[in-house]
């Protein structure tokens, strides 16, 4: 408006500028290609300057018109981006909404309006997966591999659709690819680990975890434990007991209450003829927690003797945990062998914990109570008695899964039910009592709550 308004007072200026010029006196007279013309000096001055005012104008005028398709195609285009944006934004709402069908339409609509793919396609390939279409889903994010901005995006898309697919093999070419774009990526490293490790590649679980640990990916302590799971799973598949035993020990320093790597060393370092250093490590387990599997192998550890002499050598390895039940336990076991009652019914009673024989006493409290009464006194009818209440007594720990609940005979690395890495736990199982159904056919199972611990504020 502004513009206009002094183009306005610049021609008012130019007119009365002509027209004062052409009042001036004074006579010109030009010849040319035969014409004559006779004139005041004036009018001349004045048709010069309004020949140079109009010659300005029509320039501009050609300006404006030369200009005006190209903003009006760039106005065109923004208010296409616009509507591209707000199919894009509908179709993410959809898809947060999961419903297939809108975001799949305000897809096509985006794409059709933004030359934006690496988003277009995104949004395209979570319609299908959200679909069910994993076929397109797949060749959406393919098709994301081929443009570098959008590389990453659609490795990540794949990996899920190999995950889904239960193609381990795949998703881990997929997560060494994505690893070699970007190697400081959480969850590029957490699932590098996890695949390979699950395939079998136990080298790069072990460096896949370092790297975690460096790029915070995973919390320090985690790492090393994880680290300790995998050197343990290496010692196990070396060939060469040399390989073995490096791995052990490594696997040792980093978690020395991992049971299963505790007796694994234990066991290598007495082939090796080093039984000082296998006891060292068994005790240090002990110390650590406690664990019935760490008796046999120190008892090895040095030549054998009578029933005296091994339950003072475990006497040795329980003697930095004088008072968990563990050790009254393994003392008992070896009490009863050397025939020492007294000894035996003291630590059998201790390993009962404060209510002594006369609360909930666990399973193997009162099998050891049976076989006391037996060989001590010959009372079968009191042996049996012990028998039947260990059917109904609290359990004794077992490997249990803390993910699925699963228990296990023996470790490993991954639970056997729910395949949770390191998820087995030294603990009280859940209770599962036989009860009878209605008809008193067959037996049922049932979960039965583990009792309450005793509250030492009611006592
Ligand atoms: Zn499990």
């Amino acid at each position: 408006m502004i513009r206009v308004l002094w183009f306005a007072l610049k021609l008012a200026v130019l007119i009365a500028l002509a027209t004062w010029l052409a009042d001036r006196p004074g006579a010109v007279a030009i010849d040319w290609l035969g014409y004559r013309i006779e004139t005041s000096v004036g009018i001349l001055l004045a048709a010069v300057v309004l020949l140079v005012g109009l010659t300005a104008l029509s320039y501009r005028a050609w300006r404006f018109l030369r200009r005006s398709p190209r903003s009006m195609s760039q106005s065109l285009q923004a208010s296409k981006r616009k509507r591209g944006y707000k199919a894009l934004t509908q179709g993410m709402v959809a898809v947060a909404a999961g419903e297939a069908d809108e975001a799949a339409r305000h897809a096509r609509r985006a794409d059709s309006l933004l030359e934006e793919p690496p988003l277009t396609m995104l949004l395209s390939a979570q319609a299908a997966q959200l679909k069910g279409d994993e076929e397109a889903a797949k060749r959406y994010f393919a098709a994301m591999l081929e443009n570098p901005e959008t590389r990453f995006l659609g490795l990540r898309g794949l990996l899920t659709q190999a995950l889904r697919d239960g193609d381990q093999q795949q998703a881990l070419d997929y997560v060494r690819q994505a690893h070699d774009m970007r190697p400081g990526t959480p969850w590029v490293l957490t699932s590098l680990f996890d695949l390979s490790e699950r395939c079998g590649d136990l080298d790069t679980a072990e460096r896949s975890l370092t790297e975690a640990a460096k790029a915070k990916a995973l919390p320090a302590p985690e790492a090393s434990r994880k680290r300790a799971v995998i050197l343990l799973e290496k010692a196990r598949a070396a060939a060469h007991a040399s390989e073995t035993l490096v791995y052990a020990r490594a696997a040792n320093k980093l978690a020395p209450d991992l049971v299963p790597g505790a007796v694994l060393l234990a066991r290598q370092e007495i082939a090796a003829g080093k039984k000082r250093q296998a006891a060292k490590v068994l005790e240090r387990a002990w110390a650590v927690g406690p664990h019935p599997e760490l008796a046999a192998p120190y008892l090895e550890t040095q030549p054998d003797g009578d029933g005296l002499e091994r339950l003072k050598r475990l006497g040795q390895l329980t003697a930095k945990q004088p008072d968990h039940p563990e050790s009254h336990l393994v003392l008992a076991r070896a009490a009863l062998e050397a025939r020492l009652w007294g000894e035996a019914r003291r630590h059998i009673k201790a390993a009962a914990g404060p209510e002594g024989l006369e609360g909930t006493p666990r399973d193997s409290v009162c099998r050891l109570m049976a076989e006391l009464e037996e060989q001590e006194n010959g009372d079968s009818a009191l042996a049996r008695d012990w028998l039947t209440r260990s059917a109904r007594a609290l359990k004794d720990p077992a490997w249990v899964c803390t993910e699925c609940g699963a228990v296990a005979i023996v470790w490993s690395a991954r639970c056997g039910a729910c395949e949770s890495f390191d998820a087995l736990a030294w603990q009280t199982p859940p209770q599962v009592a036989p009860a009878l159904t209605h008809d008193g056919g067959a037996a049922a199972l049932e979960m039965e709550p583990a009792p309450a611990p005793p509250n030492p504020a009611a006592s």
